[in-house]
Order: structure tokens, then C-alpha cells, then sequence
């Protein structure tokens, strides 16, 4: 059946229609779990980390997913913890998911009221028990799933220091077209509490209360619903637009925590989600769905390059003719895409068939490959002999067969459809990025793990990328290049990133549009292609630090570990500094600093001089 040619293997044709393509093959990968246990995988290792007090250790304990992304996205150092004398002995405390009368002790309670009274600083949710409303500073609770929308207070509290803009202040929690949405425990406060958010039917949302030299907050919301439901796309509907807006509401809860961090942690230090020390990022890509989206491509390429840009081309491997359309994935179009690799744009896959039914597709067996392979779609949404596997894996196979020095690890669905087998998939067939969801539809900004099965339990090896600006909607990309500038300034302002898709179907109007809002881009927005910043978050993600402190008051120590090779890792820190060692580059306000290149699996260690 075939012969092995220059690593790639050169199939004869059985059919007519298919056309002769190499292929490199993919090897299929088994699922790795990582450390299940909670405990064992984010240890206690350095004071300035927040302790979070995991309180519900049952039989079947909620786990604490929601919060390990809202706090790694946010480069916020944390450990996890059982033992409340462990996680009392950090300034920084978070109960999760939930206190109720089984939680704590009368005794420890006492404890707890203690640390804040000190001046410890404890964020909660979901508190029920009647031991701690004196504490958190509430009368009453109802939990209802009937609440649809949170508005910000007026009033101006640290945590809330980065809601600036309307569609932060307010946040919808699902869509009014469902009768019930996610559950809410809306409060009555005390007197003394202060109310920083509340429901549509009054309650409050978001309370404070300080306490001697403390201060505590308690949200009646789990960032099980109000982040991760979004990012898995298990909500209620409750984003405000599909795509080309500014949706924060998923981001809300990671930049109440990161505010809080920064306003209570004693000379904290924060992983900055941008490298480089600069403000923003934006990811470039194109989709190449079509016959005649080749050519125009090598003009997007030169004006990013013009530009200082970069970008990443998502190609469909059309081999088969179908329904939609008739196959394109053949010379010329395969040099124009050689082209484009070997001038500096990267490349990732658009699936085969790009169908609109792919939500739907079987997982398949992993055993598919070209040319046996034959998906069709049949009609606007079906198709026959296609598989998530299928669509992946062989794209893939084709696209590193025909592209030199190519490895697709970067992954688009077409019409953005997204089967819950996709992680699985794109994990088991060698991917590490995806980018098949909208930001406007995950309520969020910033990258995230995507979840197995997009469920709730664990993570894949898989970081999505949503789409926040794209080019088809009316009246289309040309005449909303200040809508599309103003989305990505919104975003800059939280440090999180815009992705911006465009089809390179042509290269008038749509290329001239794109050379403009580059040119509009403030200059600490980082533009640059999508498998660049992908694989700088990676490793940002996988990040081991530590800031320990010496025996001189003015000196810290920075330790710091990376898996893969990474540049330009940021940290931010609230105290100037006078000088650093270690290679790494200073920032003119004293208070960012730039690491050196780390090599993967190589650490650096630097030593930081504080002004006095
Ligand atoms: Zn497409």
C-alpha cells in the first residue's frame, strides 16, 4: 500500500478522486492524568503564597478546578491545604468551595475569627453556617437559582479596584430565557458589612467586612458557575454577544482576586500574564477555508511582517469533494503554504471537512489516516465517515507530511462548533493549543486549560485560545476596525489578550483593515502569532517560582523553574526594586522584571535588592 519517502510516506491512490499527498505520522498518545490529589500537586513552599483552605474533604469533594484556574491565570502563588493551622499561619486565606455546619468547629471558628482580628485577610464563598455569620458579617441567606444579573456597588472598594468599565460593573449570570440558571446565595448583610455587589432581586452578592486589623469577603457565587462553567461552555447562555465585543464575565472574578492579592498581600509578587513586561497581546491568525484563501495569504503575511506582526494560519485539508465544496488541498496552494511557513508564519489545522455538524461527530477509533479516511459532508450540518479523531489527527498528518519542519499542535474547528471529545482528541493526537470558542462565549479574556470532556474534574493537556475578534459578522471586519481596537484596549487594560481572526478569502479590504488597526496598536501591545504567545503561556502555565526571603530585610530571593524553553517571563512586584542579578532586565517603574531566556528544564535564581 505504501512507501516510506523522506519521513513521510507516499500513499497509491486507490481512488481517483483523492489525490497522492504525504503524510508523517501521528503517533496516537494515551492519556496522561496528572497528580489527582489536589494536595500533593500545589504544595506549601514559600510564605507570601495564599493558602487555600480546601473545606468540603468528603467522599466526592468539589474539586478545586474553578479556583486553581482563576489563580494561575492571575499568576497569583497559592498552596492547597486541609489543615486550618497550616493555612492560618499565611496572611492570605481562601475558604473553598463552601462552609457549612460541618465544616468547622466552634473552636475554629474562633481561630478564624482570631487571624482576621490580627489582620488576616480571608476570601470566601458560599458561607452557610450561622458559627461564621458574626465574621462575614450577614443575617440570612437564600440560595435560588432565579437571579440572572450582578451589578457592581458604587461605592469603591480595593477588590473591585480593576471594574472600571460597564460591562464589568454589571454581569449577566444566564441568559433571562431560561427560568433558572446557576445557583446564588443572595445575603443580607449586617450593619457593619459593606455590600460591593448585589443581585437583581437586592440581595448582596459581594460583602465585606473588616474585623480589628482584618478584613473578610464573601462571595454567594462559586467560581464553579461564575469561571469554569463559562470556560467549559456549560452555561447558561450567559454571555451578552457571541463574538466582537468586550465580554468580561468570567474575567470579573479573576481580577476581584488578583485586586485582592495586591491589596492585602504584604510585598506580593505576581506572574505576569503578558511577557515582556508589556501590557497586552495580539494574536493574529487567519483561516484558510476555501480555494481561493491561499494566494491572499501571502499578503497578510507580508504586511504583518511590515507591521512587526506575525501570524498563525489555520488551514483546512480539503482532499475530499462533498457537499460544501470540492477539494483544494493540492499544488499550488500547498507551496503557497510552504511559503508562508518558511517565511516566519506559523501553521495550524482547520479540520478536513470543516462541518458545521462537527459538535456532533463521533470521537472515531484513533486509527484513522489518509487515504482511508473518507469524511463527506452531506448537507449544512451533516456528514457521513467523519470522526473528532478523524478531523484531527489526519489533518495533521497531511499537514506535517506536506509543510517542511512542520508539527501541528495548534487546532481550529471550522464554524467554531466544538465537540466535548475535542480535548480528548487534540491531546491523543499530539495537539497542545486550541482555538475553537469565542472569548465573548467563555465570558473570558485570558487563555485557559481546557477541560476533559470540557467537564469539571481535570484538566487536559490542551490551552484554549478563544477568538475575540473575527472578520464575518456585519458589516464586516473593514468598517469595524475602531470596535475591534476598542474590544482589544479593554482588554489591554486587564492584561488580557485578543485574538483576532481573519479570513484570508481576499486581501483587499480585509488585509488594508488589518494593517490599520496594527498601526492604531499603542505600542505595549505585543502583536505577534497565535503559537508564540500559545507557547509562552504553556510554559508560563507549568511555571515553578518561589520568592523566599534572606536574612537582610531589603533582599528576596526569586527561584525560578520552566519545563520548556520560554522568553520574556514577567513578574510583577508591588515593592520597587533597587537592583536585580541573574541576567534579568529591570523596567523603568522599578517594579517589573524581565527573566532571561530559560532553557527547558533549567532554572534561575535571582537575588532582588529592594529600594529602601
Ligand atoms: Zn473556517
Amino acid at each position: 500500500m505504501s512507501a516510506l519517502c523522506g519521513g513521510g510516506t507516499v500513499w497509491k491512490l486507490t481512488s481517483q478522486a483523492t489525490p497522492v499527498l504525504r503524510t508523517k505520522a501521528a503517533p496516537l498518545l494515551e492519556i496522561v492524568h496528572k497528580q489527582a490529589d489536589p494536595l500533593q500537586q500545589f504544595p506549601e513552599s514559600f510564605p507570601l503564597q495564599v493558602a487555600v483552605l480546601w473545606t468540603n474533604p468528603g467522599s466526592d469533594p468539589e474539586n478545586p478546578l474553578p479556583l486553581v484556574h482563576s489563580l494561575k491565570e492571575m499568576g497569583i502563588p497559592f498552596f492547597i491545604t486541609r489543615d486550618l493551622g497550616q493555612a492560618l499561619r499565611h496572611h492570605l486565606v481562601i475558604l473553598y468551595p463552601s462552609v457549612d455546619s460541618h465544616t468547622f468547629t466552634p473552636l475554629q471558628a474562633d481561630q478564624l475569627t482570631t487571624f482576621v482580628r490580627q489582620g488576616g485577610f480571608i476570601f470566601a464563598q458560599n458561607v452557610f453556617w450561622g458559627g461564621l455569620q458574626n465574621l462575614f458579617g450577614f443575617r440570612s441567606f437564600a440560595p435560588l437559582r432565579t437571579r440572572h444579573h450582578l451589578a457592581f456597588s458604587a461605592t469603591k472598594d480595593a477588590v473591585t479596584k480593576y471594574l472600571n468599565r460597564a460591562e464589568e460593573r454589571e454581569t449577566q449570570l444566564g441568559s433571562d430565557q431560561f427560568p433558572e440558571v446557576i445557583w446564588s446565595n443572595g445575603y443580607v448583610p449586617d450593619a457593619g458589612a459593606e455590600v460591593l455587589a448585589h443581585f437583581d432581586d437586592g440581595s448582596a452578592a459581594l460583602l465585606t467586612n473588616s474585623v480589628g486589623k482584618g478584613k473578610v469577603y464573601l462571595l454567594g457565587l462559586s467560581l464553579l458557575d461564575v469561571v469554569l462553567r463559562n470556560q467549559n461552555n456549560h452555561d447558561y447562555e450567559a454571555q451578552r454577544h457571541y463574538v466582537n465585543a468586550f465580554e468580561p464575565g468570567a474575567d470579573v472574578w479573576l481580577l476581584v482576586l488578583r485586586a485582592w492579592y495586591e491589596a492585602y498581600g504584604r510585598d506580593w509578587v505576581r506572574l505576569a500574564t503578558i511577557p515582556g513586561g508589556q501590557r497586552s497581546a495580539l494574536l493574529l491568525s487567519h483561516d484558510v477555508d476555501w480555494e481561493n484563501s491561499f494566494a491572499p495569504g501571502l499578503d497578510f503575511a507580508r504586511i504583518e511582517k511590515a507591521n512587526q506582526a506575525g501570524s498563525t494560519f489555520f488551514v483546512q485539508t480539503k482532499y475530499v469533494d462533498d457537499a460544501n465544496s470540492k477539494a483544494f488541498f493540492f499544488a499550488p496552494n500547498l507551496d503557497i503554504l510552504r511559503q508562508l511557513k518558511a517565511g516566519g508564519s506559523t501553521v495550524g489545522s482547520h479540520s478536513i471537512i470543516h462541518s458545521r455538524g462537527f459538535n456532533k461527530f463521533e470521537l472515531g477509533s484513533g486509527r484513522e489516516t489518509y487515504p482511508s479516511y473518507q469524511p463527506r459532508g452531506l448537507g449544512f450540518d451533516t456528514a457521513s465517515g467523519a470522526t473528532v479523531f478523524g478531523e484531527v489527527r489526519v489533518s495533521k498528518e497531511l499537514l506535517d507530511g506536506e509543510i517542511p519542519g512542520q508539527d501541528t499542535i495548534f487546532f481550529r474547528a471550522g464554524h467554531l462548533r466544538v465537540p466535548v471529545s475535542l480535548p480528548e482528541a487534540l491531546e491523543r493526537s499530539g495537539y497542545q493549543f486550541d482555538s475553537s470558542f469565542t472569548a465573548d462565549d467563555v465570558l473570558s479574556n485570558f487563555p485557559f486549560a481546557l477541560p476533559r470532556g470540557l467537564g469539571f474534574e481535570e484538566d487536559s493537556d490542551i490551552y484554549e485560545f478563544p477568538v475575540t475578534i473575527e472578520d464575518e459578522e456585519s458589516p464586516g471586519f473593514a468598517k469595524r476596525v475602531p470596535q475591534a481596537l476598542q474590544v482589544i484596549l479593554a482588554n489591554a487594560e486587564n492584561g488580557a489578550v485578543s485574538v483576532v481572526l481573519v479570513h484570508s478569502n481576499e486581501s483587499v479590504l480585509k488585509a488594508a483593515a488589518e494593517q490599520d488597526l496594527l498601526r492604531q496598536l499603542p505600542p505595549d501591545i505585543v502583536k505577534t502569532d497565535m503559537l508564540t504567545f500559545a507557547s509562552f503561556w504553556r510554559a508560563r502555565d507549568r511555571l515553578q517560582w518561589s520568592l523566599t526571603a534572606t536574612s537582610v530585610p531589603t533582599e528576596a530571593v526569586l527561584q525560578v523553574k520552566s519545563e520548556e524553553s520560554v522568553v520574556g517571563l514577567t513578574f510583577e512586584f508591588q515593592r520597587p526594586i533597587a537592583s536585580v542579578t541573574g541576567g534579568a532586565t529591570m523596567f523603568p517603574d522599578n517594579r517589573h522584571l524581565v527573566l532571561p531566556e530559560l532553557a527547558p528544564g533549567h532554572g534561575v535564581s535571582l537575588h532582588i535588592n529592594y529600594q529602601h
